[in-house]
């Protein structure tokens, strides 16, 4: 079971889109073919301050005043607009990169039944006493007018540089005999102290009083030095001993009866600061608990636009804006003790990016806080892919949770189905059949939105007085955390129930990073709320797509790269592939052209060039082929890995590590190409059933295992290449099974031996190029150890172009090996012995001695008449190749090339350079691959020679069924003394 999280429909889809709708796709496509059913239904977003902006924009409003006066209604006509026009974009990628989803059950959380489930759950949620009011300082948007969740101030941090104040507030009276004696109180936040209320101490800190230069403070003991510098102490007192003084207010400004005196707080500290902490009750949610709890007032003279009301100084100005005239203010009348500018994280709206306040007002609260301990049991129950998530990222979030802001007073949204009469009493509302039920009127059709709900009301069932609904509408993700219920119209749908019960929970669902605090909790949060139960089991959570400059794509750096074009660019397959396969998933990762041409190239198009190549041989007809086993080694190598690669892939994607199944992918499709294909020519040409047999088969595997990586590419070689030859095949690879693997054809010491070869081959090249020797001049001999079997022995013959592969039996045959003492590691052995050891290391035969240390790890000699054992390093090993050999070690194989060029040998490497000519000037002429020609050729010297002694050879080669030494200059190749003509016959 899947779940789709459904995009805010509110903007063009961008390439993160791309990543995320990847991962969603390849699990369910992998998993359908294996022959589960799942079912897979596309879902969208439709709600919330996102959508309300972008249409502000586009209408030009500017807040809420300008929004009131077109009306709700208009308003969110607009919204729905909006959403729908989007929605066709997001369509639109989702079908261009081969997302299988179905668009056209999709669920809209603005539809009315959707926006139904949503209010049967806050219902639930209601009755359970879990959907509270309360007034509370909350972090609010003044631009939006709207409370903010913590989920949402967790996206939205930016640093800001802010005042950093020390205020004084003189004390009344006198503090331990002394007079003219200050608090000193440190803010960030200037603006607040137009409310300052009280001053905050710890009962159990020791508060110092002292005299600077600047005058007579109080301050916190541990914070005295970095506040003040050299001071001399005049007093200590507990701060208990500060309770109930009196001080003067740093603003007259607003009325705040019987208040300004200190009073004592345990959650005061002095980690910063200095230990007294100045208190706005409407600002801070601690300041409002302390206050409250000591009977203090809360005065906000802030409005809910974010400006002061109509207060002296700084009236109707914006809260931020404040901060410089009151510091100013404060300064003029010398109330500063120091005033500088710091930089830090400041919460700023993850929308409009205007900053918070934390402001304290009326709001409606789901207790999250009271299932603190299911979140977390359902947490552990979890697996989470990067696994660190769980108890970092995510775990950490839980561990913080507070309860759930919902309200928005807001307008396009689900509304908030709580009615409430003048006595208070609250009833809430599940479904719009029960408000007609209430109503006595039939409300089937109504647009459970605002403001049609708004102007339905009804006799309170407790009292009867009228009852009319609570005018907030609801935080979008609570919809988006309904999507497993609300998508199926549970519960008022019939089926609905049923539906439920064999859909929850998901086994598996998907977003980036960011929605851990997003979808992945609220989802979380809504199934334990109503069910007991998160609502899914398995959850990648993938890192960010950034920029190929590593910065996040913005429209203001201009590297904003548009999904829809680079998949008209490069494929939707290699943007996919990109996705799912480059890198590490979790981390972020830089996207751009480069990295999306190199898959083209070297994936991609290496898999459609191997089935092209296919393609062209099995047009010959070709019948079954002999059974696997009695085939020759390469194919049944090559049939070896295939399977092997079934296992792993299978593997891997059972472990959502779709990087590490997309690198066996990669290494296989290239050794079948660069290996197998390769090494395999002859016999397509010569039309070898078993070769055709086999690369078919290997297609079809590899066609499956690319099918949910790249659907589009794995479809195209389904029906040119693998369909044709298999009628029994299913019409589209999309509707086959995943394939299972035949673990009788993955032999082990095979492939071991084939990788042996594979390495030789390298060394052997390596070895080439050491020596200078061109890969067509063919070489007499090549030792090589460790040994391979003789079949295995001629393919690596042809390989590396000699006569003759032998084993290497021992070092010595191509290197001259000289073992010297080394007589510093003998003297602190051997002491006054080391000479005699010396020379029994120097009567050995060196390369013997250099092959038991080398094995043994240790060996014996013999100084007069003892023995003595000697280590590896007793001793200095050189190894020179003897002349005429070059020798090649790596990768633990060991290649030995007898460079010795003989005269035949260099006929035969100018016969090579022959047929390379000879088969450009075939591609030049235009020839067909399968024309045959007679061949007229002139040259001199050393050429002429060798066309003359390999003619036949060379006749084979480019399929010249005549050859004829005659004039011919139509040709030439002035390097080889050579011209040739060439006529189809
Ligand atoms: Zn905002
Ligand atoms: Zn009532």
């Amino acid at each position: 079971m899947f779940y789709e999280g459904p995009p805010t429909a509110n903007g063009t889809p961008g390439t993160h889109h791309v990543e995320a709708r990847a991962f969603k796709d390849v699990f369910p496509r992998f998993r359908t073919m294996q022959g589960y059913r799942v079912p897979r239904r596309a879902g969208w977003d439709c709600h919330g301050l996102p959508v309300e902006l972008a249409v502000e924009r586009e209408l030009g409003l500017d807040g809420k005043p300008d929004l009131e006066r077109i009306g709700i209604a208009e308003f969110n006509a607009h919204c729905r607009r909006s959403v729908q026009r989007y929605v066709g974009e997001f369509e639109a990628v989702t079908t261009r990169m081969g997302y299988w989803i179905d668009l056209s059950t999709a669920y809209w959380t603005m539809s009315p039944e959707y926006v139904e489930s949503v209010w049967w759950a806050l219902k639930r949620i209601f009755e359970d006493g879990l959907l509270t009011e309360d007034y509370r300082v909350t972090p609010y948007c003044p631009r939006d007018q709207t409370t903010l969740s913590e989920h949402e101030v967790a996206q939205g941090y930016e640093s800001v540089e802010d005042p950093s104040v020390f205020a004084r507030l003189p004390l009344e009276g006198e503090l331990a005999g002394h007079t003219g004696v200050e608090l000193l109180v440190w803010t960030t936040t200037p603006w607040t102290l137009v409310a300052n209320t009280a001053v905050a101490v710890h009962p159990d800190v020791e508060y110092l009083v002292l005299r600077a230069d600047a005058g007579t403070f109080v301050v916190a003991e541990p914070r005295a030095a970095d506040v003040l510098g050299e001071a001399e102490v005049l007093a200590r007192v507990r701060g208990r001993d500060l309770d109930g003084l009196r001080y003067r207010r740093p603003f007259d400004l607003v009325e705040i009866p019987d208040a300004h005196r200190v009073l004592l707080a345990d959650y005061v500290s002095t980690t910063d600061g200095t230990g007294l902490v100045h208190l706005a009750p409407a600002f801070g949610a601690d300041d409002l608990e302390a206050c409250r709890a000591h009977g203090l007032p809360v005065v906000n003279p802030v409005g809910a636009d974010g400006r002061f009301t109509d207060v002296d100084l700084v009236g109707g100005m914006f809260f931020k804006d404040a901060d410089r005239v009151l510091v100013e203010d404060l300064a003029r009348r010398d109330l500063l003790l120091r005033h500088d500018r710091f930089e830090h994280a400041y919460p700023h709206c993850w929308r409009c990016h205007t900053p918070l306040m934390y402001y304290a007002q009326p709001s409606w609260y789901i207790r999250t806080t009271a299932i603190g301990e299911a979140l977390r049991r359902e947490n552990d129950a979890t697996n989470w892919y990067p696994g660190h998530v769980k108890h970092g990222r995510f775990g950490d979030w839980l561990a913080g949770n507070v309860d759930w802001a919902l309200s928005r007073s807001r307008y396009w949204g689900t509304p908030l189905p709580l009615w409430r009469c003048e006595r208070g009493h609250l009833t809430a509302v599940g479904s719009r059949a029960e408000l007609g039920e209430r109503t006595g009127r039939d409300l089937g059709d109504l647009d459970p939105h605002r403001p049609f709900v708004d102007e339905i009301a009804f006799d309170c069932p407790s009292c009867g007085e009228p009852a009319i609904r609570v005018p907030d509408v609801i935080d979008a993700w609570f919809d988006s955390g309904s999507m497993p219920f609300a998508q199926l119209g549970y519960p008022h749908l019939p089926g609905s129930a049923a539906e439920l019960a064999r859909s929850y929970p998901a086994d598996y669902i998907c977003e980036a990073i960011d929605q851990t605090r997003g979808w992945f909790y609220t989802l979380m949060a809504v199934g334990t709320l109503l069910f007991d139960r998160s609502s899914y089991r398995n959850v990648v959570c993938l890192g960010h797509i950034v920029a190929a400059d590593g910065r996040k794509m913005s429209k203001h750096l201009g590297n904003v790269l548009d999904p829809m074009a680079l998949m008209e660019e490069h494929g939707a397959d290699a943007l996919r592939w990109f996705m799912l396969c480059s890198g590490s998933p979790w981390s972020p990762r830089r996207i751009g052209h480069e990295p999306l041409r190199e898959i083209v190239r070297k994936v991609l198009l290496t898999c459609w060039n191997t089935a092209a190549f296919f393609n062209r041989y099995a047009a010959l007809s070709w019948d079954a082929g002999e059974p696997t086993e009695q085939r020759p080694v390469l194919d049944r190598w090559v049939l070896a890995e295939s399977h092997r690669v079934i296992a792993e892939v299978t593997e891997r994607l059972e472990d959502y590590d779709t990087a590490g199944a997309g690198r066996a992918l990669a290494e296989f499709v290239d050794e079948l190409s660069n290996w197998y294909v390769r090494r395999s020519r002859q016999r397509f040409w010569d039309g070898d059933p078993n070769a055709l047999r086999t690369l078919h088969e290997t297609l079809d595997v590899l066609t499956r295992l690319l099918a949910p990586f790249v659907p589009f590419l794995a479809e195209e070689i389904w029906q040119c290449s693998v369909r044709p030859g298999a009628p029994e095949a299913p019409e589209s690879v999309h509707l086959a099974d995943w394939p299972r693997p035949a673990t009788e054809l993955v032999d082990e010491a095979l492939m071991s031996r084939v990788d042996t070869e594979r390495r030789l081959v390298e060394a052997g090249r390596a070895a080439r190029r050491d020596a200078g020797v061109p890969v067509r001049q063919p070489l007499g001999r090549a030792l090589i150890s460790p040994d391979l079997p003789d079949e295995l022995r001629a393919d690596l013959a042809e390989e590396l172009n000699v006569r003759e592969v032998a084993t290497l039996d021992s070092a010595g045959e191509v290197l001259a090996v000289t073992v010297r003492p080394d007589f510093r590691a003998l003297g602190r052995r051997f002491g006054s012995r080391t000479q005699q050891v010396a020379a029994a290391i120097g009567a050995r035969e060196p390369a013997e001695l250099a092959a038991e240390l080398r094995e043994a790890g240790s060996a014996e000699v013999r100084p007069n008449g003892t023995t003595e054992r000697i280590t590896a390093d007793d001793v200095r090993i050189s190894q020179v190749p003897r002349s005429g050999w070059v020798v090649r070690t790596q990768q633990e194989v060991t290649v030995a090339l007898d460079t010795a060029i003989t005269p035949q040998l260099r006929l035969a490497g100018l016969a090579r350079e022959v047929i390379r000519f000879v088969q450009d000037c075939r591609k030049r002429d235009g020839l067909e691959i399968t024309d045959r020609i007679a061949l007229h050729w002139q040259a001199g010297g050393e050429t002429r020679q060798a066309v003359r002694a390999h003619a036949t050879e060379i006749a084979a080669a480019v399929l010249a069924v005549e050859i004829t030494e005659a004039e011919a200059t139509e040709h030439t190749d002035p390097e080889l003394g050579l011209g040739v003509r060439l006529a189809v016959r």
